[in-house]
């Protein structure tokens, strides 16, 4: 389609389908139809052979969500994409179509939860094995390959620590195998970071969160550099049932039109908070890539083009203290998930970590006291004054008690 849309933003709003191919349709229609009817039996034949490209059934695709994932897949920078019904969708669809018996993952930790959960509770069933190194430790990822590696899957920045994989040095070792890198680049999304170009294979997403944006829809996609990689997970995506609803795919289209204005936004408030957040009395630590203090600061300067919008800390009184402000806080809402236009605040340790053994929680850094806070779009000053408020109830709490 040429749309001669070059920049970031230009894509996000204008890529996707040709207004022209459906009756001048600003926005797309939502192909509410579960079978689509064929002009010929040669023409039925030629697309379920794959020789024409015309729609068969919405599991194998549907116009409206091909609209999106030609849109994702020009923003990451891949061959093609493929649509999910969830992140975990997409999570799935990758892992089951590059590991079979007798192979072997090297993956990162921190990692989203349930995609942990995949590997250790289910392909270890199926006689698949696995090597977790630190995020952070691109040498350890490097040894931890062997003969028998079949995909290196790693996420940056990791969720909650903010670790980051160093994903040109993956891609690099992975290679070096003869093997792919997948990477979850649901954190900083493709305005702040595109694997592909820093030499990842295959890149997924939760569209959960910044690229639909807005907390309506729960979503995944899978972008590939390859054709061959794409199909083998488009395979398995259709054989699973993976795959994305029209309407669903209609609404994350229309969040994806201004990803680029919410990303910036979001960021900009975050990096103000961070900052704020660093020097006030009550915080203990803070981590965001955007601060010279987060260890890895440097890597986010070379393969992000801006910091992302999700801060963790831990207040000085620890888990309590940091309970009481999630408890506090007004603006802020007390949900799990980020990336939306709405400022979230969580505690890993007991939501989204709590699958994570106190163990296991320890060694990858979600301490006890860790606060997650997804900056959303609002006004900055809001959000802080939200914030101060709450630390003045955690403050008055501790004078009561003393
Ligand atoms: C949310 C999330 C997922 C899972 O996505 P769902 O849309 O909830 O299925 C996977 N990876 C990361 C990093 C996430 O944040």
């Amino acid at each position: 389609m040429a749309t001669n849309a070059k920049g970031f933003n230009s894509k996000t709003i204008h890529e996707g389908f040709d207004p022209a191919d459906h009756k001048g349709a600003v926005s797309i229609p939502i192909y509410q139809s579960s079978t689509f009817a064929f002009p010929s039996v040669d023409e039925g034949a030629a697309r379920f052979a794959g020789v024409s490209d015309g729609p068969i059934y919405t599991r194998l695709g549907n116009p409206t969500v091909q609209a999106l994932e030609r849109c994702v897949a020009e923003l990451e920078g891949g061959c093609g994409a493929i649509g999910t019904a969830t992140g975990m969708g997409a999570v799935t669809a990758v892992l089951f179509s590059h590991l079979r018996a007798g192979d072997h993952l090297v993956g990162t930790h921190p990692l989203y939860g349930p995609s942990r959960g995949i590997v250790d509770k289910y392909l270890s069933r199926l006689g698949v094995l696995s090597t977790f190194v630190p995020a952070a430790d691109h040498e350890a990822l490097a040894a931890a390959i062997r003969p028998e590696t079949r995909l290196v899957y790693v996420e940056s920045p990791a969720n909650p620590t903010l670790d980051m994989v160093d994903i040109e040095a993956a891609a690099i070792a992975a290679h070096a195998a003869g093997i792919p890198l997948a990477v979850d680049n649901t954190f900083a999304g493709p305005r702040l970071q595109r694997p592909i170009e820093l030499g990842a294979d295959i890149v997924l997403h939760s569209m959960t969160k910044s690229l639909n944006g807005h907390a309506d829809v729960v979503a995944g996609v899978v972008v590939a550099r390859e054709p061959r990689a794409l199909a083998e997970c488009r395979e398995v995506a259709k054989t699973f049932g993976l795959t994305m609803d029209p309407h669903q795919a209609w609404l994350v289209l229309r969040g994806i039109r201004t990803l680029g204005m919410r990303v910036e936004r979001a960021q900009a408030n975050a990096m103000i908070l961070a900052e704020w957040l660093e020097t006030h009395p009550e915080v203990a630590w803070v981590r965001y890539p955007g601060l010279p203090s987060h260890p890895q600061y440097a890597l986010a300067l070379k393969q992000m083009k801006g910091p992302g919008s999700v801060i963790s800390f831990e207040l000085k009184g620890g888990v309590e203290a940091g309970s009481r402000l999630m408890d506090e806080v007004k603006l802020i809402t007390l949900a799990v998930s980020l990336g939306g236009v709405e400022s979230l605040i969580e505690h890993p340790a007991s939501m989204t970590h709590k699958g994570v053994s106190v163990e296991e929680q320890k060694k990858q850094g979600i301490t006890p006291g860790l606060v997650r806070l997804a900056v959303g779009c609002e006004d900055v000053e809001d959000i802080r004054a939200d914030l101060q408020h709450a630390f003045a109830q955690v403050e008055a709490g501790v004078l009561a008690r003393e």
